[in-house]
C-alpha cells in the first residue's frame, strides 16, 4: 500500500500482536522451555545440574554470550530420541502460530548433539518431522537452517556437513553461531564455499559481541545473504550505507541483546536507528526460552522502550517477508495479509 491508515497508539499493542510476520532468528534448543527440559531429562533418565524449575529459571541471569552458552549446552543434553527433537520444534512452532508467524526459519546446531553421540538422522527426523507437522496442521511455513558452532574447528564443520548432506532436502540453509570472539567468519571460509556449491542458503552471526569487521567478512569471505544481529554495524558508517544500499537484511534479537548485556536497557537499544538509517532490520526472539520472550514480546518490549509507531510495525513486518527465503508469490500474500489486518486497526 502507498499510505498507511492512521492507527491511535493505544491499539499498537494489539496490532504488534495481530500482524502476520516471519520469524527468521531462532534456535530451537532455545526454545526449549525448563518444563519440558525436566519432563525430558526424566523421560531419558539424563540428571539435571538444577533440583527444579525455579532453580534452573533463577540460573537465567546471563552476565554475556558465554555465560547462557554455558547453560544451554547443559539444557540441550537432554535431547536424546527423535520424539524429544519433535515435542521441542513443535512446542516453539504451536507457540508461533499463536502468535500469528506466517514463516519461520529455524536454526538448529547439530554438533550440540552430534558430539554427545545423537545421530544426526535422529536430531534431522525429529525437527523436519514437527515441521511438516505445522505445514499441515498449523498451516505455518517453516524450513531448518543447520547452523555450525564457531568455537568448534572448521574440520569439524566439514564432518557435520557430510553427515548431513543424505538430509540435504530437509534444511534450506546453513549458518554460523555461537561465541563469536576470537571466532572471525574467515574461520570457515571454506566450508561456506562449499555450502554454496550445494546451493543452500547462507547466513552468519556477526556484529553482536564481535566488530564491524566480522560483518564484511560475512559478506565478502562467506558470501552470506543475511547478517544475524548485527547491530554493531553502526560503528561503521560506511558499513551502514553499504547494508542499506544492498538491501542485506539484519534479523536482530532485542530482548537477547539486553540480556546478553549488548544493550544495557531496551530504553538504549539502537534498533529505531538502524530503521532511520535505512536497514532492512527484522525482530526475533533467539532464544526465547532463556531470553524472556517470544516474538511477539519482543516487538512489545521494543516499542514499549523506543519511539516506534505504526509505520515502524509496518516497516518491521514487511522486512521480514523481505528477508525471508518464501517464494516470491508467497511473500505477496503474506504483504497482503499485512495490508488487511492494518486496515483492520486504523
Ligand atoms: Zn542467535
Amino acid at each position: 500500500m502507498t499510505t498507511l491508515p492512521r492507527i491511535d497508539r493505544d491499539r499498537l499493542p494489539a496490532l504488534l500482536e495481530a500482524m502476520p510476520k516471519a520469524e527468521l532468528h531462532i534456535h530451537i534448543e532455545g526454545s526449549l522451555e525448563p518444563e519440558l527440559m525436566f519432563r525430558l531429562a526424566e523421560r531419558n533418565g539424563v540428571a539435571l545440574p538444577y533440583p527444579s524449575v525455579e532453580a534452573l529459571r533463577a540460573a537465567y541471569a546471563f552476565k554475556d554470550l558465554q555465560s547462557f552458552l554455558d547453560i544451554y549446552y547443559a539444557g540441550a543434553s537432554v535431547l536424546r530420541t527423535e520424539q524429544d527433537f519433535h515435542d521441542m520444534a513443535w512446542a516453539y512452532l504451536v507457540k508461533a502460530a499463536q502468535e500469528h508467524v506466517v514463516r519461520a526459519e529455524i536454526f538448529f546446531d547439530p554438533q550440540t548433539h552430534t558430539a554427545r553421540g545423537v545421530e544426526m538422522g535422529t536430531v534431522v527426523a525429529g525437527l523436519s518431522g514437527a515441521l511438516e507437522r505445522a505445514r499441515r496442521e498449523l498451516g505455518v511455513s517453516c524450513d531448518l537452517i543447520l547452523c555450525f558452532l564457531r568455537h568448534l574447528s572448521e574440520e569439524d564443520a566439514f564432518q557435520t556437513l557430510e553427515q548431513a548432506l543424505p538430509y540435504r532436502d530437509r534444511f534450506i540453509g546453513v549458518g554460523l553461531d555461537s561465541s563469536e570472539r576470537g571466532h572471525p567468519p574467515e574461520k570457515f571460509a571454506r566450508v561456506f564455499a562449499r555450502c554454496r556449491e550445494l546451493g543452500l542458503h547462507l547466513v552468519a552471526h556477526a556484529g553482536e559481541e564481535g566488530p564491524p569487521e566480522y560483518i564484511r567478512s560475512a559478506l565478502d569471505v562467506l558470501h552470506v545473504e543475511r547478517i544475524d544481529h548485527g547491530v554493531r554495524c553502526v560503528e561503521d558508517p560506511a558499513l551502514v550505507r553499504r547494508l542499506a544500499e544492498q538491501r542485506v537484511p539484519l534479523t536482530v534479537c532485542p530482548l537477547s541483546n539486553v540480556k546478553l548485556c549488548v544493550f544495557s536497557r531496551m530504553e538504549d537499544h539502537n534498533l529505531g536507528q538502524l530503521l532511520a538509517r535505512g536497514l532492512v532490520a527484522t525482530v526475533n526472539s533467539d532464544d526465547p526460552a532463556y531470553f524472556g520472550g517470544y516474538l511477539n514480546q519482543n516487538f512489545q518490549a521494543c516499542f514499549e522502550a523506543l519511539p516506534l509507531d505504526a509505520t515502524h510495525a509496518w516497516q518491521l513486518a514487511s522486512h521480514s517477508f523481505e528477508a525471508s527465503f518464501a517464494d516470491a508469490a508467497d511473500k505477496r500474500r503474506w504483504h497482503e495479509r499485512l495490508a488487511e489486518t492494518f486496515e483492520q486497526f486504523a
